[in-house]
Order: C-alpha cells, then structure tokens, then sequence
C-alpha cells in the first residue's frame, strides 16, 4: 500500500480496525468499504501498533476485550506517541452501557463508544464524519504547503530582482560616470582646437602657424580615435567585427603600429627600443586589427610613463606562439588592478586624475581583439612607480605555408589621380564646403549638392565621376538617391560613397544594399578617400576591376 503524491486524485484515507475475530473484523470492513479509504486490519493490539507507525490513521476502531493487549491499553499507547496522539479513537464494547468501562475509555482518549452488535447506519455515518474531517485536513495541509512554496518561490523572485535592481543601479552609475568621462575627454581636445583657431586668427607668425596646424591635427586624430573606439569597442561586444585573416609577418605589425603611435611616444620624448627577429615570423591576422592593437599598447605606454621615459617593444617565437610584449618604466600598476584594467571603463585611480585621456575602453578592446584572434594578453607590473608590461601571446601561423602577398597592390600603379569631378552631397554647408575644398587641393574638380532632389538634379546635368553622398538628407535620402542613380545606366559605373556619421555594421550593410560602391564613417580620412579614388582610376583604366564596400 502506497500513498499516492498526485495532486489530482486524492490520496487515501486510512482506517484501523482492532479486532481479535477475524468475522468482526470483516463484518466491519463490509459495512466501512468505500472507493478512497483503506481499511487496515490488526487481529491484536502490537500489529495494531505496527500499522500506526506506517500509515497517519484518520480513525482506529478498537474492540476493547482482546488478548494480550486490550483496547484501553492499546488506547493509552497511542496516546503516548506523538505520531498517534491524535487520532481519534472509537471503541467497540460488547454487552450493555457498562459506565465504570465507558469511563476508562474516555479517560484513555476515545471520542465515542459503539455497542455490538453494530448499528450499521450508525457505524457509517459516525466514520464518514472522520473520513471527511481527514479530507479537509489533507487539503489544508496541501494549501499550507502550496503556500509555503509559493512564499519560498515569492521569496527567491525577490531576492533575484533585489539583485538585478543591484545590478541596474551599478550599471546606472557606471553609465553616469562614463557620460561624465566622455564629456571631459571630448572637451580636452577642443580646448586646444579653439585656441588654436584663435591663434590662427591673431597671429601672422608662419611658424606658429605650422605648429598650431600639427597640434589641431593630432588633436582632432585623437578626438576620432575616441569616437573609433567606442564604435569598435561595441562592435567586438556584439560579436559583430569580422576579421579579414590573412598570412602577415609580425614585422609587419610591429612597423604599422609604430608608425601610428610614433607621434605620441615622441611628443612625450620617450626613447622607444623596438627588437624584431631579422627572419619573418608569420601568423594568419588582420594586420590592421592587430597593428591597432599593439598600437594601443604603445600609446598607452606613452601615456603612462613621465616624459623622457624608456618604451620597448620586443616581437618573438616561443614555441608554438607568436610574443608581442611593450614594456615601460612608468607609473606602473597596483597588483589586484592587474586583471580588472581589461574590463570596459576600468580606469586606475581616476580619483587622483591620473587618467591621460582616455575612457577606459582601450584594452578591453585590446583584449577582445586578441581573444578573437584565439590569443591571450596579460599585464605585470611590479607595481607603483615601476613600469607596466603587457605581454601578448598569439597561434603561429605556417611557417611552410605557400606566401599568399600578392607583391604591390595594383593600387599603386597609378597613384597621382587627379582631375576627378566630384560631387559632395551634404546638408551640413560647412561640411560639404571644406570636403569641396579638399577635393580641390588634391586636384579634383568639386561640386555641391545640400539636398537629396537637388543632388540627382545636379548628378544628371554634370555626370561626375565620383559622388560623396551623406545619408541623412533633407526631401530623400542618401540610400534613395543611390538607388536612384543605380537604376538609370548613365550612372552604372559612377563611384558612389555613403559618408555618414552612423558607422555601425547595420549601416554598411544598408549602404551596400542601396547600391553604394564604399561607406566611410565622417570625417573622412583623406588617405582612405585617395586609396578609393586611385582604385577607381585604375580600375577604369582596366589595371583592376573594383572591390566590393
Ligand atoms: P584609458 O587609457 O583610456 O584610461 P585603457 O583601457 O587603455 O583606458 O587602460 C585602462 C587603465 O589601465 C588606464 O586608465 C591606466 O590606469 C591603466 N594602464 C593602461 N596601460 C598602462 C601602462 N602602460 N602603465 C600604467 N597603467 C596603465
């Protein structure tokens, strides 16, 4: 006998009947039987005991004259447990009211007597009474249990959304305190560039002019860098950054990213010590990815250290790994800061503004770069004041593997492009006039548009080679046109660009699907726009067919 723990069907109900004669006792269960009560049957006092530490009785009947044990000693057995305690007790007495027994019976904690022979109407209904009484109880109990899960659960819910509310208002101030970095650190570089244009202004010195020129052309690299890396830094999060894997030799890393951070690392006077192996190391990367970032490194090398320090960046085979380790003799770094520098907005004591500009962004970057490639980077410092090394350790790529350089880009065939005809389409004027003009002084023939009508007007009449074309314009929009003018033949081979401030993958992929050769993120980088421009010519000269956006 099983108790049932499905909820659906009731669980049993037991009775116990004591009856030394066993055609009492089935004369009982005839008259008791019915569909969800089990009727127990005990011939003696001790196998009644031992069904009663089995099973939660909701009625005992108990002959009281019985061998052994009688039923007012079985009684006070059961009144002695703490399992039995409870349950209710009819006796069964033969003969007549017998007071000075009924009275015992009581005493022992019977709840009613039944005289022999039974009435059997009154049998029935005096156990019905327990049958539905241990019914309820049953369901109480469930509905205190259901209860107490549910309050369990409720509990729980509350615990988790106490702490996702945590986790909210961590990120809230987070946010905040990013907000509050970016503002300073886009502020820092347009101080300089408004003076500079003061000075620009006020001065007739050539020579401050150069210098006031260099200074807002770092400056202004420096604010896009910013802006680069936030985009790159939220495209890598959302796995949305593809690398273009290729066979490159570590040399050719080691030289891009010097050459980017040289300027830096010499505005700082630091003296820089570069040891590359004089045979190529090979490793299948994306030369820019990964020169943007050992660049990083080194920038950060120069931030971090006082002027007129030392930088080394040392490139080396170890085994089955490609070494990359910059290593300064800078500030340095607290040892329990060492693994956090690589999450987004870590910054080391920005209380004592020993930021150098920055949002803390950069090795998170760094590091998901190198996670992506399948590498690794760690930091070590011996701490404050003793200079910081970042070391990272990326797959060798085949060394025996067939050299897939394809020798000089077919773009440097004809690298003097000029002559072009322009046209700029943007409805920021300021925008579009200095692009004309640009355009202009690297000998192209330049034309303006402010409006998305007025450029497909203008486009007709002139028939320009190449169109600059921003998306957000007024009446239709850049994608508009381009489709547009991707539709009429006359324009089949005309060299359309999207340049826009949106520079997420999202957008390059609309660019490419309203039919835009190239998409390039404002302000444009005159050295890409020269790059697009001599691929064009080249390729309408037949040296080279286009490459896609
Ligand atoms: P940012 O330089 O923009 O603050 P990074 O993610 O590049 O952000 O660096 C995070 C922090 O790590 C920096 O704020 C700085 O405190 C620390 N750090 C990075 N590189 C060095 C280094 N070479 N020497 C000392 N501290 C460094």
């Amino acid at each position: 006998m099983t108790e049932s723990a499905n909820p659906k069907s009731p669980r049993p109900v037991y009775f116990l009947l004591v009856d030394d004669l066993e055609e009492n006792l089935l004369s009982l269960e005839a008259l008791l039987r019915q569909p969800g009560l089990i009727l127990l049957k005990a011939r003696s006092g001790p196998e009644a005991l031992e069904y009663l530490l089995k099973y939660d009785v909701a009625l005992a009947l108990l002959d009281i004259q019985m061998p052994v044990m009688d039923g007012f000693e079985l009684a006070e057995l059961m009144r002695g447990s703490e399992k039995t305690r409870h349950v209710p007790i009819i006796f069964l007495t033969a003969g007549s009211a017998d007071w000075q027994r009924r009275f015992r019976g009581y005493e022992a904690g019977a709840v009613d007597f039944l005289h022999k022979p039974i009435e059997p109407h009154m049998l029935r209904s005096k156990a019905k009474v327990f049958f539905d009484l241990f019914r309820q109880q049953q369901t109480l109990a469930d509905q205190r249990d259901a209860l107490a899960l549910k309050s369990f659960e409720n509990a729980n819910l509350l615990e988790e959304s106490r702490q996702a509310a945590e986790a909210l208002k961590d990120a809230d101030r987070r946010k905040d305190e990013f907000l509050a970095t970016l503002a300073h650190e886009l502020r820092n570089p347009l101080a300089p560039i408004r003076n500079g244009l003061n000075v620009l202004r006020m001065s007739q010195n050539p020579a401050i002019h150069e210098e006031v020129r260099g200074m807002m052309d770092r400056q202004v690299n420096h604010l896009v860098r910013l802006i680069d890396d936030l985009m790159d830094v939220s495209r890598v999060s959302q796995g949305k950054i593809d690398l273009r894997m290729e066979r490159i030799s570590i040399q050719s890393v080691i030289q891009a990213a010097v050459e980017s951070s040289r300027s830096l690392i010499d505005a700082n006077s630091h003296t820089l010590e570069v040891s590359v192996p004089e045979d190529d190391i090979w490793l299948r990367a994306d030369l820019t990815r990964m020169a943007q970032t050992v660049a990083n490194l080194l920038n950060n090398a120069a931030k971090y250290t006082p002027n007129g320090g030392h930088i080394s960046l040392r490139a080396m085979q170890d085994s089955g790994e490609v070494v990359i380790a910059v290593t300064d003799n800078g500030l340095g770094i607290r040892r329990d800061m060492l693994n956090s520098i690589f999450d987004l907005f870590t910054q080391v004591d920005r209380s004592l503004d020993r930021s150098q500009g920055g949002l803390g962004i950069g090795l998170a970057l760094v590091q998901r770069l190198v996670t992506l490639h399948g590498g690794h980077i760690s930091a070590d410092s011996a701490g404050l004041g003793q200079g910081s090394t970042f070391t990272i350790r990326l797959p060798a790529g085949d060394i025996a593997a067939v050299d897939e350089d394809k020798g000089p880009a077919a773009d440097e065939e004809n690298e003097n492009t000029s002559g072009l005809n322009v046209l700029v389409v943007d409805d920021n004027l300021e925008s579009a006039k200095t692009t004309g003009w640009m355009m202009e002084l690297i000998g192209h023939n330049a034309f303006l548009s402010h409006d998305g009508l007025d450029a497909l007007e203008q486009a007709k009449k002139l028939k320009p080679d190449v169109i600059l074309l921003d998306i957000g314009l007024p009446g239709m929009n850049g994608y508009e046109v381009c489709q547009t003018l991707r539709a009429d033949p006359a324009f089949k081979d005309t060299l359309l660009i999207a340049q826009t401030g949106w520079g997420q993958e999202k957008d390059r992929q609309l660019a490419k699907e309203a039919g835009f050769d190239h998409h390039l993120t404002k302000p444009l980088n005159m050295e890409d726009l020269s790059r697009l421009f001599t691929q064009f010519t080249n390729a309408q000269a037949g040296v080279k067919s286009l490459p896609d956006v």
